[in-house]
């Protein structure tokens, strides 16, 4: 039987797929470093796909969705998905807590997230304290929160949109799902559905910094009590205060970091643009091709990242064509890349994650967002943060090779280049500071913890 004394247990559920196991794995470091106990329950799919080892205080575990073969690939639509997740979810989530109730660490927080927020009904039953980890910025959250509330109107029949403590908001600006009505029908109710019971939750975590979003983080905090906590991102990146922790730990993708290091660290600092589209969108052939186009005629290097799934839409002979100038890998460690001093820029489809490990590393970025709440962050990369463009889309939804070729030269080498990359420094400082000892969202995960150690 376990004996060694944490302060308490932490059960962490993120929504099965790469953008929300690592924020909140990485919250769930952060909270052993402050001596608890965490288990992160993924589904038992990506467990066997990402087979993670345990150590002595961070323990991974599963649930189930129903789909333990294949995982969501293998549902017949996303609603049905959602739906066998909550019913089979909720269900071997209590069989969790339930095998963990008489070891010498019962389960005493849950932490879901909000995509999932039928976890907190089953922390309530068991009488556990339960907390919402929300893995989008706190913009983006409280637009769903007024559409939730009924305090914005859908459609959108008038432009610009004013949200207290957001900068106002063009039609382009909103996340797709408000933006392009009737997309996604199933999605869209899910990202609203995170309002459906958070405010019963014992505590809201959000993975963005103070000092990122202040306005709104008070304007939100006036109707729902707010901890920023990021941002969440190793350690070795940042603060440095976890040991070895230089990597996020699971990847649902195989990479070889040796093959990019080794390719970049033969390339002049700032000579390199990095484009990476995340783990789940997907271009259409036009869209690689004028991609593809615009690389091969810019005069800088580049690092492609295009998943296997994605291959087969590369120009015919591209990766021969370019030969030392760009190099293309199916994944590869993020961070690891945009912390290497040949990265210049960052072309991005401006997924949160992304776009806060840019902002933590101090990289300027051209935006090429393609759905959900990306268009948001790209607004407030380039209007409020300024450390970047966003890509002109034409009228058949494509962004042209010259455009492309514009923004990068722009953010590379333009005059504003420069103002980019200060305000990528300052805002680097910036999380720095805010996840370091005594920073603000060091200070609210103390907050959080003494909060639940209490209750
Ligand atoms: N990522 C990575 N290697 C890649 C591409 C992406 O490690 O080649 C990581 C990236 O660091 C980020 C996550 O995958 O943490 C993607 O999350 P994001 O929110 O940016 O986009 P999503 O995949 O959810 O669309």
């Amino acid at each position: 039987m376990e004996n060694k004394a944490y302060r308490g247990h932490v059960l962490v559920l993120p929504y099965p797929s790469q953008g929300h196991i690592n924020p909140l794995l990485q919250f769930s470091k952060r909270l052993v470093s402050k001596g608890l106990k965490a288990t992160l329950a993924t589904t038992l799919f990506i467990h066997n796909t990402m087979q993670p080892q345990s150590s002595s205080s961070l323990q991974f575990d599963t649930i189930s969705d129903g789909y333990d073969e294949g995982g969501f690939a293998q549902a017949e639509s996303i609603h049905t998905y959602l739906n066998h997740m909550e019913t089979i979810g909720s269900k071997t989530l209590a069989d969790l807590i339930i095998k963990n109730k008489n070891t010498a660490n019962p389960i005493d927080c849950i932490i879901y997230d909000p995509f999932l927020p039928w976890a907190l009904e089953v922390a309530k039953k068991f009488g556990i304290f339960g907390a919402a980890f929300f893995t989008q910025t706190c913009a983006v959250n409280f637009i769903y929160y007024h559409v939730h509330h009924g305090l914005l109107k859908l459609p959108i029949t008038s432009t610009p949109i004013s949200i207290p403590g957001l900068p106002v908001l063009e039609l382009e600006d909103m996340p797709s799902y408000i933006s392009v009505p009737g997309s996604y029908p199933a999605y869209f109710e899910m990202v609203l559905n995170q309002f459906s019971s958070s405010d019963k939750a014992d505590a809201v975590l959000v993975n963005t910094f103070y000092e990122l979003e202040p306005e709104v983080v008070d304007s939100m905090s006036k109707v729902c009590q707010l901890l920023p906590i990021g941002p969440t991102i190793p350690s070795f990146y940042l603060d440095k205060r976890l040991e070895n922790d230089n990597d996020y730990g699971l990847n649902l993708f195989v990479s070889d970091s040796s093959v990019c290091n080794n390719w970049l660290n033969t390339k002049p600092e700032g000579s390199v643009i990095y484009l990476s589209f995340g783990s789940m969108a997907s271009l259409n052939n036009k869209q690689m091709e004028e991609l593809a186009f615009a690389l091969k005629g810019s005069k800088f290097h580049f690092l492609w990242v295009v998943k296997a799934s994605e291959e087969a839409k590369l120009p015919e002979k591209f990766v021969e064509e370019i030969g030392n100038k760009g190099l293309v890998v199916q994944w590869c460690s993020q961070l690891e890349v945009l912390s290497n001093k040949a990265i210049g820029c960052f072309l991005t489809h401006c997924g949160w994650n992304s776009t806060l490990e840019a902002l933590s590393l101090g990289v300027p970025m051209v935006g090429v967002p393609q759905w959900t709440d990306q268009t948001t962050n790209a607004k407030y990369f380039r209007d409020v943060w300024k450390v970047g463009v966003r890509a002109k889309v034409c009228e058949n939804g494509i962004v042209e090779r010259e455009e492309i070729e514009f923004c990068i030269k722009e953010v590379m080498e333009g005059e504003r280049g420069k103002d980019f990359q200060k305000n990528a420094k300052k805002w680097r400082d910036l999380a720095i500071k805010a996840i370091s000892k005594g920073g603000s969202s060091d200070k609210n995960i103390d907050e959080f913890v003494s909060k639940f150690i209490n209750s």
